[in-house]
Protein backbone atom coordinates (compact mmCIF):
# COMPACT_ATOMS: atom_id res chain seq x y z
CA UNK A 1 0.00 0.00 0.00
CA UNK A 2 1.55 3.32 -0.87
CA UNK A 3 1.46 6.05 1.51
CA UNK A 4 -2.02 7.79 2.01
CA UNK A 5 -4.04 5.25 -0.41
CA UNK A 6 -6.15 3.03 1.16
CA UNK A 7 -7.09 -0.31 -1.25
CA UNK A 8 -10.15 -2.77 -0.52
CA UNK A 9 -11.81 -5.75 -2.60
CA UNK A 10 -15.10 -5.89 -3.22
CA UNK A 11 -16.08 -9.63 -3.57
CA UNK A 12 -19.55 -10.87 -4.85
CA UNK A 13 -20.90 -13.25 -6.66
CA UNK A 14 -22.33 -12.27 -10.29
CA UNK A 15 -24.83 -13.50 -12.79
CA UNK A 16 -24.29 -13.63 -16.36
CA UNK A 17 -26.67 -11.50 -18.34
CA UNK A 18 -26.87 -12.92 -21.56
CA UNK A 19 -27.27 -16.52 -22.71
CA UNK A 20 -23.93 -16.79 -24.34
CA UNK A 21 -22.34 -14.97 -21.46
CA UNK A 22 -21.46 -17.53 -19.35
CA UNK A 23 -20.00 -19.83 -22.12
CA UNK A 24 -17.92 -16.91 -23.26
CA UNK A 25 -16.64 -16.01 -20.01
CA UNK A 26 -15.59 -19.86 -19.61
CA UNK A 27 -14.01 -20.35 -22.55
CA UNK A 28 -11.78 -16.91 -22.19
CA UNK A 29 -10.48 -17.95 -18.81
CA UNK A 30 -9.51 -21.28 -19.77
CA UNK A 31 -7.84 -19.59 -22.93
CA UNK A 32 -6.64 -17.00 -20.27
CA UNK A 33 -5.13 -19.86 -18.15
CA UNK A 34 -3.56 -21.72 -20.88
CA UNK A 35 -2.01 -18.68 -21.74
CA UNK A 36 -0.54 -17.95 -18.23
CA UNK A 37 0.53 -21.89 -18.52
CA UNK A 38 2.20 -21.69 -21.44
CA UNK A 39 4.37 -18.55 -20.73
CA UNK A 40 5.19 -20.58 -17.39
CA UNK A 41 6.78 -23.43 -19.10
CA UNK A 42 8.50 -21.42 -21.31
CA UNK A 43 10.22 -19.46 -18.46
CA UNK A 44 10.46 -22.26 -16.13
CA UNK A 45 14.25 -23.41 -17.27
CA UNK A 46 15.42 -20.00 -17.31
CA UNK A 47 17.92 -19.41 -13.68
CA UNK A 48 16.20 -16.10 -13.51
CA UNK A 49 12.89 -14.46 -14.66
CA UNK A 50 13.43 -11.88 -16.87
CA UNK A 51 12.12 -8.53 -16.46
CA UNK A 52 9.14 -7.02 -17.35
CA UNK A 53 10.15 -5.22 -20.78
CA UNK A 54 11.97 -8.60 -21.75
CA UNK A 55 9.06 -10.45 -21.46
CA UNK A 56 6.79 -8.06 -23.38
CA UNK A 57 9.13 -8.49 -26.25
CA UNK A 58 8.92 -12.08 -25.68
CA UNK A 59 5.57 -12.99 -25.48
CA UNK A 60 3.26 -10.01 -26.77
CA UNK A 61 2.66 -11.07 -30.41
CA UNK A 62 2.05 -14.49 -30.03
CA UNK A 63 -0.66 -14.18 -27.31
CA UNK A 64 -1.59 -11.31 -29.20
CA UNK A 65 -2.28 -13.79 -32.36
CA UNK A 66 -4.47 -16.10 -30.09
CA UNK A 67 -7.34 -13.09 -29.74
CA UNK A 68 -6.20 -11.45 -26.52
CA UNK A 69 -6.36 -7.72 -26.49
CA UNK A 70 -3.17 -5.54 -25.19
CA UNK A 71 -3.74 -5.11 -21.17
CA UNK A 72 -5.08 -8.74 -21.42
CA UNK A 73 -1.22 -9.65 -22.57
CA UNK A 74 -0.20 -7.84 -19.68
CA UNK A 75 -1.81 -9.31 -16.94
CA UNK A 76 -0.75 -12.66 -17.98
CA UNK A 77 3.07 -12.67 -18.16
CA UNK A 78 2.45 -10.50 -14.89
CA UNK A 79 0.41 -13.38 -13.28
CA UNK A 80 3.03 -16.04 -15.13
CA UNK A 81 6.24 -14.39 -13.46
CA UNK A 82 4.10 -13.68 -9.94
CA UNK A 83 3.27 -17.69 -9.89
CA UNK A 84 6.98 -18.64 -10.94
CA UNK A 85 8.19 -16.75 -7.92
CA UNK A 86 5.83 -18.27 -5.34
CA UNK A 87 6.70 -22.03 -6.78
CA UNK A 88 10.21 -21.33 -6.54
CA UNK A 89 10.12 -20.02 -3.25
CA UNK A 90 8.30 -23.10 -2.18
CA UNK A 91 10.93 -25.17 -3.74
CA UNK A 92 7.70 -26.36 -5.84
CA UNK A 93 7.25 -28.20 -8.51
CA UNK A 94 6.41 -26.95 -11.99
CA UNK A 95 3.24 -25.34 -11.32
CA UNK A 96 0.25 -26.96 -13.34
CA UNK A 97 -2.76 -24.21 -13.57
CA UNK A 98 -6.04 -26.04 -12.77
CA UNK A 99 -8.25 -22.99 -11.76
CA UNK A 100 -10.07 -21.03 -13.98
CA UNK A 101 -9.37 -17.17 -13.24
CA UNK A 102 -8.16 -13.65 -14.62
CA UNK A 103 -6.95 -10.65 -13.53
CA UNK A 104 -8.53 -7.59 -15.91
CA UNK A 105 -7.05 -4.20 -16.23
CA UNK A 106 -9.01 -1.21 -15.80
CA UNK A 107 -8.94 -0.39 -19.81
CA UNK A 108 -10.75 -3.68 -19.95
CA UNK A 109 -14.05 -3.54 -18.62
CA UNK A 110 -16.97 -0.90 -17.45
CA UNK A 111 -18.26 -0.88 -15.04
CA UNK A 112 -21.20 1.00 -13.52
CA UNK A 113 -21.59 0.33 -9.49
CA UNK A 114 -24.83 2.30 -9.37
CA UNK A 115 -26.70 -0.63 -11.40
CA UNK A 116 -24.11 -3.60 -10.54
CA UNK A 117 -23.73 -3.90 -14.34
CA UNK A 118 -19.96 -5.57 -15.66
CA UNK A 119 -19.08 -5.50 -19.19
CA UNK A 120 -15.92 -7.16 -19.20
CA UNK A 121 -13.62 -7.31 -22.92
CA UNK A 122 -12.91 -10.42 -23.46
CA UNK A 123 -10.93 -12.48 -26.46
CA UNK A 124 -11.36 -11.76 -29.88
CA UNK A 125 -13.20 -8.82 -29.32
CA UNK A 126 -16.03 -9.94 -27.90
CA UNK A 127 -18.00 -8.62 -24.12
CA UNK A 128 -19.44 -10.39 -21.75
CA UNK A 129 -22.05 -8.84 -19.77
CA UNK A 130 -22.51 -9.46 -15.56
CA UNK A 131 -24.74 -8.60 -12.86
CA UNK A 132 -23.22 -7.96 -9.60
CA UNK A 133 -25.13 -9.65 -6.67
CA UNK A 134 -24.43 -7.13 -3.50
CA UNK A 135 -26.70 -5.12 -1.72
CA UNK A 136 -26.89 -1.33 -1.60
CA UNK A 137 -25.15 -0.77 1.54
CA UNK A 138 -22.30 -2.66 0.40
CA UNK A 139 -21.96 -0.48 -2.69
CA UNK A 140 -22.34 2.57 -0.75
CA UNK A 141 -19.34 3.04 1.44
CA UNK A 142 -17.23 2.59 -2.45
CA UNK A 143 -19.16 5.62 -4.28
CA UNK A 144 -15.91 7.75 -3.28
CA UNK A 145 -13.34 5.33 -4.37
CA UNK A 146 -12.41 4.49 -7.53
CA UNK A 147 -11.90 0.99 -9.18
CA UNK A 148 -9.06 0.24 -11.02
CA UNK A 149 -8.69 -3.64 -11.81
CA UNK A 150 -11.20 -6.63 -11.50
CA UNK A 151 -10.51 -10.67 -10.91
CA UNK A 152 -13.03 -13.14 -12.24
CA UNK A 153 -13.25 -16.69 -11.72
CA UNK A 154 -15.36 -19.27 -11.68
CA UNK A 155 -15.56 -22.48 -9.73
CA UNK A 156 -18.49 -24.96 -9.69
CA UNK A 157 -20.09 -23.16 -12.72
CA UNK A 158 -21.00 -20.06 -10.42
CA UNK A 159 -19.07 -16.24 -11.32
CA UNK A 160 -17.47 -14.53 -8.78
CA UNK A 161 -16.09 -11.26 -9.35
CA UNK A 162 -13.53 -9.17 -6.91
CA UNK A 163 -13.41 -5.28 -7.66
CA UNK A 164 -10.48 -3.53 -6.38
CA UNK A 165 -10.80 -0.02 -5.09
CA UNK A 166 -8.94 2.50 -3.79
CA UNK A 167 -9.35 5.76 -2.40
CA UNK A 168 -6.23 8.51 -2.00
CA UNK A 169 -6.37 9.97 2.05
CA UNK A 170 -5.55 13.35 2.74
CA UNK A 171 -3.51 13.45 5.89
CA UNK A 172 -4.22 16.03 8.57
CA UNK A 173 -1.33 17.52 10.62
CA UNK A 174 -0.64 15.95 13.09
CA UNK A 175 -0.54 17.26 16.93
CA UNK A 176 1.04 14.02 18.50
CA UNK A 177 2.97 10.99 18.47
CA UNK A 178 1.41 7.50 19.26
CA UNK A 179 3.11 4.22 19.39
CA UNK A 180 1.88 0.73 19.83
CA UNK A 181 3.39 -2.52 21.11
CA UNK A 182 1.70 -5.49 20.07
CA UNK A 183 1.72 -8.79 22.56
CA UNK A 184 -0.24 -11.72 22.44
CA UNK A 185 -1.75 -11.18 25.41
CA UNK A 186 -2.38 -6.87 25.64
CA UNK A 187 -1.78 -3.65 23.19
CA UNK A 188 -0.42 -1.48 24.60
CA UNK A 189 -0.52 2.41 22.94
CA UNK A 190 1.39 5.18 24.83
CA UNK A 191 0.79 9.49 22.79
CA UNK A 192 3.51 11.66 23.09
CA UNK A 193 3.87 15.66 22.14
CA UNK A 194 6.27 16.01 19.94
CA UNK A 195 8.89 16.78 22.44
CA UNK A 196 8.61 13.34 24.10
CA UNK A 197 6.51 14.11 26.84
CA UNK A 198 3.82 11.65 27.48
CA UNK A 199 0.38 12.17 27.61
CA UNK A 200 -1.48 8.79 27.47
CA UNK A 201 -1.30 5.37 28.31
CA UNK A 202 -3.29 2.32 27.78
CA UNK A 203 -3.37 -1.39 27.78
CA UNK A 204 -6.38 -3.09 25.86
CA UNK A 205 -5.94 -6.99 26.92
CA UNK A 206 -6.35 -9.62 24.02
CA UNK A 207 -8.43 -12.71 24.59
CA UNK A 208 -5.46 -14.75 24.83
CA UNK A 209 -7.28 -17.00 27.90
CA UNK A 210 -10.14 -17.97 25.30
CA UNK A 211 -8.15 -18.67 22.71
CA UNK A 212 -5.55 -20.89 24.73
CA UNK A 213 -8.22 -23.18 26.09
CA UNK A 214 -9.16 -23.80 22.44
CA UNK A 215 -6.00 -24.98 21.70
CA UNK A 216 -5.62 -27.17 25.23
CA UNK A 217 -8.43 -29.00 23.70
CA UNK A 218 -7.39 -29.71 20.36
CA UNK A 219 -4.12 -31.18 21.70
CA UNK A 220 -6.49 -32.75 24.52
CA UNK A 221 -8.47 -34.64 21.45
CA UNK A 222 -4.96 -34.99 19.63
CA UNK A 223 -3.61 -36.83 22.90
CA UNK A 224 -6.38 -39.19 23.19
CA UNK A 225 -6.66 -40.13 19.58
CA UNK A 226 -3.03 -39.97 19.09
CA UNK A 227 -2.83 -42.60 16.30
CA UNK A 228 -5.96 -42.18 14.59
CA UNK A 229 -7.28 -38.32 14.93
CA UNK A 230 -6.32 -37.86 11.04
CA UNK A 231 -8.35 -40.61 9.76
CA UNK A 232 -11.74 -40.24 12.17
CA UNK A 233 -14.46 -38.20 10.48
CA UNK A 234 -15.80 -36.47 13.69
CA UNK A 235 -12.43 -35.99 15.73
CA UNK A 236 -10.92 -33.91 12.60
CA UNK A 237 -14.04 -32.36 12.48
CA UNK A 238 -14.08 -31.39 16.13
CA UNK A 239 -10.37 -29.98 15.97
CA UNK A 240 -11.46 -27.90 12.66
CA UNK A 241 -14.21 -26.39 14.99
CA UNK A 242 -11.97 -25.38 17.49
CA UNK A 243 -9.64 -24.11 15.08
CA UNK A 244 -12.16 -22.01 13.33
CA UNK A 245 -13.21 -20.93 16.67
CA UNK A 246 -9.28 -19.62 17.57
CA UNK A 247 -9.46 -17.68 14.19
CA UNK A 248 -12.93 -15.75 14.61
CA UNK A 249 -11.92 -14.89 18.48
CA UNK A 250 -8.62 -13.53 17.07
CA UNK A 251 -10.20 -11.53 14.13
CA UNK A 252 -13.04 -10.05 16.19
CA UNK A 253 -10.58 -8.73 18.89
CA UNK A 254 -7.93 -7.47 16.00
CA UNK A 255 -10.89 -5.57 14.57
CA UNK A 256 -12.58 -4.26 17.64
CA UNK A 257 -8.94 -3.43 19.25
CA UNK A 258 -7.87 -1.90 16.00
CA UNK A 259 -10.81 0.55 15.91
CA UNK A 260 -10.41 1.69 19.25
CA UNK A 261 -6.72 2.22 19.03
CA UNK A 262 -6.83 4.37 15.95
CA UNK A 263 -9.68 6.36 17.57
CA UNK A 264 -7.97 7.53 20.17
CA UNK A 265 -4.80 7.86 17.77
CA UNK A 266 -7.65 9.95 15.56
CA UNK A 267 -8.96 12.12 18.58
CA UNK A 268 -5.23 12.86 19.49
CA UNK A 269 -4.33 13.84 15.93
CA UNK A 270 -1.46 11.48 16.26
CA UNK A 271 1.32 10.30 14.03
CA UNK A 272 1.19 6.14 14.49
CA UNK A 273 4.20 4.18 14.76
CA UNK A 274 3.73 0.46 14.45
CA UNK A 275 6.69 -2.61 14.63
CA UNK A 276 7.77 -2.96 10.91
CA UNK A 277 5.91 -6.06 9.91
CA UNK A 278 9.33 -7.64 8.29
CA UNK A 279 10.93 -7.46 11.48
CA UNK A 280 8.58 -9.18 14.02
CA UNK A 281 9.61 -12.80 13.55
CA UNK A 282 12.87 -11.98 15.41
CA UNK A 283 10.15 -11.28 17.77
CA UNK A 284 8.34 -14.61 18.26
CA UNK A 285 9.38 -16.61 20.94
CA UNK A 286 6.79 -19.25 21.83
CA UNK A 287 7.05 -22.54 22.90
CA UNK A 288 5.42 -25.02 20.00
CA UNK A 289 5.80 -24.00 16.20
CA UNK A 290 1.36 -23.57 16.99
CA UNK A 291 2.02 -20.89 19.18
CA UNK A 292 4.59 -18.95 17.44
CA UNK A 293 2.38 -19.15 14.36
CA UNK A 294 -0.68 -18.22 16.04
CA UNK A 295 1.05 -15.29 17.39
CA UNK A 296 2.72 -14.08 14.43
CA UNK A 297 -0.40 -14.41 12.57
CA UNK A 298 -2.34 -12.64 15.57
CA UNK A 299 -0.01 -9.73 15.29
CA UNK A 300 -0.16 -9.17 11.70
CA UNK A 301 -3.61 -8.81 11.70
CA UNK A 302 -3.47 -6.53 14.69
CA UNK A 303 -0.98 -3.93 13.17
CA UNK A 304 -2.66 -4.45 9.71
CA UNK A 305 -6.17 -3.35 11.23
CA UNK A 306 -4.56 -0.49 13.62
CA UNK A 307 -2.73 0.74 10.12
CA UNK A 308 -5.49 0.79 8.07
CA UNK A 309 -8.02 2.18 10.68
CA UNK A 310 -5.97 4.82 11.26
CA UNK A 311 -5.41 5.97 7.60
CA UNK A 312 -8.49 6.03 7.07
CA UNK A 313 -9.01 8.38 9.80
CA UNK A 314 -6.90 10.67 8.02
CA UNK A 315 -4.13 9.64 9.91
CA UNK A 316 0.03 8.92 8.46
CA UNK A 317 1.33 6.01 9.91
CA UNK A 318 5.10 5.02 10.30
CA UNK A 319 6.37 1.68 10.87
CA UNK A 320 9.93 1.20 13.04
CA UNK A 321 12.31 -1.31 12.89
CA UNK A 322 11.32 -2.75 16.62
CA UNK A 323 14.53 -5.15 17.41
CA UNK A 324 15.70 -4.59 20.70
CA UNK A 325 12.88 -2.70 21.66
CA UNK A 326 11.89 -4.50 24.77
CA UNK A 327 15.25 -5.07 25.59
CA UNK A 328 17.05 -1.91 25.72
CA UNK A 329 17.22 0.29 28.36
CA UNK A 330 15.83 3.47 27.57
CA UNK A 331 17.73 5.47 29.88
CA UNK A 332 21.58 4.58 29.18
CA UNK A 333 21.23 1.84 26.39
CA UNK A 334 22.07 -1.32 28.01
CA UNK A 335 20.15 -4.62 27.48
CA UNK A 336 17.53 -4.96 30.50
CA UNK A 337 16.85 -8.22 32.47
CA UNK A 338 13.80 -9.65 32.99
CA UNK A 339 13.02 -9.46 36.93
CA UNK A 340 9.52 -11.28 36.30
CA UNK A 341 5.85 -10.53 35.91
CA UNK A 342 6.61 -8.79 32.75
CA UNK A 343 9.19 -6.19 34.70
CA UNK A 344 12.30 -5.32 33.12
CA UNK A 345 15.18 -3.92 34.95
CA UNK A 346 18.63 -2.04 33.83
CA UNK A 347 21.66 -4.39 35.67
CA UNK A 348 23.89 -0.83 34.87
CA UNK A 349 21.66 2.32 35.98
CA UNK A 350 19.09 0.37 38.10
CA UNK A 351 16.12 1.49 36.02
CA UNK A 352 12.98 -0.43 36.32
CA UNK A 353 9.83 -0.42 34.26
CA UNK A 354 6.71 -2.46 32.42
CA UNK A 355 7.81 -4.40 29.35
CA UNK A 356 5.27 -3.10 27.19
CA UNK A 357 5.69 0.84 28.01
CA UNK A 358 9.41 0.52 27.41
CA UNK A 359 8.81 -1.02 24.02
CA UNK A 360 6.50 2.25 23.29
CA UNK A 361 9.54 4.62 24.77
CA UNK A 362 12.17 2.35 22.29
CA UNK A 363 9.46 3.00 19.50
CA UNK A 364 9.10 6.53 20.11
CA UNK A 365 13.42 6.84 20.24
CA UNK A 366 13.66 4.89 17.41
CA UNK A 367 11.47 7.01 15.11
CA UNK A 368 13.03 9.99 16.03
CA UNK A 369 16.83 8.64 15.42
CA UNK A 370 15.78 8.23 12.43
CA UNK A 371 14.55 12.01 12.31
CA UNK A 372 10.75 10.86 12.08
CA UNK A 373 10.20 13.91 14.76
CA UNK A 374 12.16 16.82 13.18
CA UNK A 375 14.18 17.07 16.20
CA UNK A 376 16.28 13.90 18.41
CA UNK A 377 14.84 12.98 21.72
CA UNK A 378 17.26 12.90 24.21
CA UNK A 379 17.07 9.99 26.60
CA UNK A 380 16.25 10.49 30.08
CA UNK A 381 19.20 10.74 32.56
CA UNK A 382 20.41 7.78 34.63
CA UNK A 383 19.71 9.82 37.69
CA UNK A 384 16.20 10.94 36.76
CA UNK A 385 12.97 9.02 37.94
CA UNK A 386 10.49 8.79 35.28
CA UNK A 387 7.71 8.54 37.14
CA UNK A 388 5.70 6.66 34.28
CA UNK A 389 8.11 3.95 34.45
CA UNK A 390 8.81 3.28 37.83
CA UNK A 391 6.88 1.02 40.35
CA UNK A 392 4.43 -2.02 39.46
CA UNK A 393 3.14 -1.96 35.86
CA UNK A 394 -0.67 -1.28 36.81
CA UNK A 395 0.40 1.54 38.55
CA UNK A 396 2.01 2.74 35.08
CA UNK A 397 -0.94 2.12 33.64
CA UNK A 398 -3.56 3.75 35.50
CA UNK A 399 -1.28 7.28 35.59
CA UNK A 400 -2.23 9.58 32.63
CA UNK A 401 -0.46 12.91 32.32
CA UNK A 402 2.83 11.77 33.56
CA UNK A 403 6.23 13.40 31.92
CA UNK A 404 8.67 10.92 31.34
CA UNK A 405 11.07 13.25 30.96
CA UNK A 406 11.50 15.21 34.16
CA UNK A 407 14.71 17.59 34.31
ZN1 LIG B 1 20.03 1.57 32.12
Amino acid sequence: MREGELVEALKVRALPEGSDDHGALVEFLRLYRDAVQFVVNKLWSLDKVPSISTLHGMFYSELRKLGFRAHHVKQIYVYAKAVIKACKRNNGRKPVLRRLTARIDKYDYKLDLESRALILKIHENREVKLRLLTSTERIEKYKEWSNYEIAVKVVENEVYVAVYFKKTVKFRKPRTVMTVDVNFDNVTLAVFTSSGELLKLKRFKTPLRKILTHRIWIERIQRRYSRSWRFIRGVRRAIKRHGERIRSIAWDCAHKLGDRVAKIAGRCRAVVLLEDLNHLRDRVNGGSSFNKKLSLWFYRKMLFTIGYEALERGLAVRYVNPSKTSSTCPKCGSKLEDSGSRVLRCGRCGFTGDRDVIACVNLLYMYSRCGGLGVPLNAPKPDENPSGMRGKRDEAMKSTNINLYQS
